[in-house]
């Protein structure tokens, strides 16, 4: 029996079989698929194969054996990574490939191959060791996730081409729009602003882009009340509506501005931002005053010689001979009741230029308000038998106010309740208390008012469209009566539906001027 001995190692022919046979069984007991070639045989053929390459494979032993491992490839020769394997082997060196490999029944793993040649001592390459693991799970994950990231990578562009365009769309609108437009950042910082805004203001866009709403051109929107308001926008969401502005502005002048602010959101784009609109409404307040003037002086100067008329008229009356005959004294008669007409439509309109030029003044004087109501209502019931006006309830009776002006209100609500009631005949008016103030509501049962034209209905001179040529007015009565009530510290306000009715209320503070005990 061959053996050796040194001081480390005893080797003997029996060991080494034994040895052997141990890695043997080893490799045969590995999960990874393990192959032997024989480098030195034409066309490298496999000489060794494990347990787990047969069952990886699908093949047995002896269908393996003596093949070169292309068979594992089928058809699917084209595969870059065969390349790898063959300039590897003739190389000699270890390579590392993920190949597509069928098995016996056809059907297609993914295998990690490590390859490691196994030289002589003279360097030659005798054997490959190659060892595989089938890795078709993993690779059917990182597909799969490709495959998901494409989508997504598609989506993505998908929704941002759309948001593009949307901005795009949104921006060729705010480019056009005929009105100043300022988009601001929660710090109030400009961050654009449209052309309407640069030609307006005539400046450029690196004189307002980044800068402070305040900061702008000489401070002109450093406006503590509008601060207030903008403010208030992103943390209430309550928008700045109206807002005017007058001021010398540097390169334009005097002018007067409308501002309306409002929160934007676009969602997934950006939040938090406010836009400013801003109009310059200088030509329209000039237009008003011009109306408003011509008003003023038109009213004055008709109420001159209509008083003169009606001084005559009364004369006439008066000297009437006791023989005149009936038609002349009903023509008088006549002629002094349009006179009368016509005087209460100057008096309207000189109210209106009085107000508008700041002119109104109250009377102020104690007087019993119920009385006042109730007398009032009265006179309307018999100037209007075919009514059924009735009064109700009780809130003082001294009140300190301007008496005539009040009588004015209630009258102007009683009318028109009468007036836009074609076809119903009955007013219910109720007085009361309520906490400190009296409260009178006029309730009619006539044609009743859209919600969008209550809102407008206090306006001077605005009157419901469609009903405009049926009923005469200038729509001056409830502009009148909102500006007493207001300037006895009260409100008036409508409650309607149309079609059914219409009730219009005012309450007046009773402690503000120490009105009631
Ligand atoms: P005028 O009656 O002269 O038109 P007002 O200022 O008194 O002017 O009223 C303004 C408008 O409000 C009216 O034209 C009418 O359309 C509407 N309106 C006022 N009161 C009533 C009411 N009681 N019922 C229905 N509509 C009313």
């Amino acid at each position: 029996m061959d053996s050796f001995t040194n001081e480390n190692f005893s080797f003997s022919h029996e060991s080494l079989q034994r040895d052997f046979e141990l890695l043997t069984k080893a490799v045969d007991a590995s999960i990874s698929g393990v192959i032997i070639t024989d480098n030195q045989q034409p066309d490298n053929p496999i000489i060794y194969c494990n347990a787990a390459f047969e069952r990886m494979t699908g093949y047995v032993r002896n269908e393996i054996i003596g093949r070169n491992c292309r068979f594992l490839q089928k058809e699917d020769r084209g595969q870059k990574e065969r390349k790898i394997l063959k300039d590897a082997i003739a190389e000699g060196k270890h390579s590392v490939v993920e190949i597509r490999n069928y098995t016996k029944s056809g059907s297609l793993f993914w295998n990690e191959l490590y390859l490691s040649p196994i030289k002589d001592e003279k360097g030659n390459i005798t054997y490959f060791i190659g060892v595989q693991h089938d890795v078709t799970q993993r690779k059917k994950a990182e597909q799969d996730l490709k495959q998901e990231q494409q989508s997504l990578e598609r989506k993505v562009e998908e929704r941002t081409r759309v948001i593009k365009e949307s901005e795009e769309y949104l921006s060729s609108i705010y480019q056009t729009v005929r009105e100043s437009l300022i988009v601001l950042d929660p710090e109030f910082k400009v961050l654009s602003v449209n052309e309407h805004f640069l030609r307006t203001f005539k400046v450029s866009t690196a004189e307002t882009e980044g800068q402070l709403l305040y900061d702008l051109g000489n401070g002109q929107w450093d406006i503590p009340k509008l601060k207030e308001l903008v403010e208030q926008i992103l943390p209430t969401s309550n928008p700045v509506e109206n807002f005017e502005v007058e001021h010398d502005f540097p390169q334009i002048g005097h002018k007067t501005m409308l501002l309306n602010a409002y929160r934007i959101e676009l969602e997934g784009q950006y939040k938090d931002r406010i836009l400013i609109a801003i109009e310059d409404i200088t030509d329209r307040r000039e237009i008003e005053r011009r109306k408003d003037d011509f008003l003023s002086i038109a009213s004055h100067e008709l109420k001159t010689p209509l008083t003169t008329i009606k001084g005559y008229v009364q004369m006439m009356e008066r000297f009437m001979p006791e023989a005149a005959d009936d038609k002349f004294k009903n023509i008088v008669k006549k002629t002094g009741s349009y006179v009368e007409r016509l005087n209460s439509l100057i008096g309207e309109l000189l109210d209106v230029s009085r107000i508008q030029t700041g002119k109104i003044e109250l009377h102020k004087e104690p007087f019993d308000f119920d009385k006042m109501l109730y007398d009032t209502v009265e006179g309307m019931q018999t100037a209007n038998k075919e009514f059924d006006i009735e009064i109700s309830g009780k809130s003082v009776n001294n009140y300190v106010g301007d008496e005539l002006q009040l009588v004015q209100v209630v009258n102007n609500l009683l009318s028109n309740a009468i007036k836009y009631s074609p076809n119903a005949h009955k007013i219910v008016v109720h007085t009361s208390l309520v906490s400190d103030f009296l409260k009178v509501s006029v309730t009619d049962y006539g044609m009743g008012i859209s919600i969008e034209d209550q809102k407008n209905i206090f306006e001077r001179f605005y009157r419901v469209g469609d009903i405009q040529q049926h009923f005469p007015g200038m729509g001056i009565g409830l502009y009148v009566c909102e500006q007493v009530i207001k300037k006895h510290g009260g409100t008036i306000w409508v409650e309607s539906e149309k079609g059914k009715g219409s009730t219009f209320s005012f309450t007046l503070p009773l402690n503000e001027r120490k009105n009631d005990e």
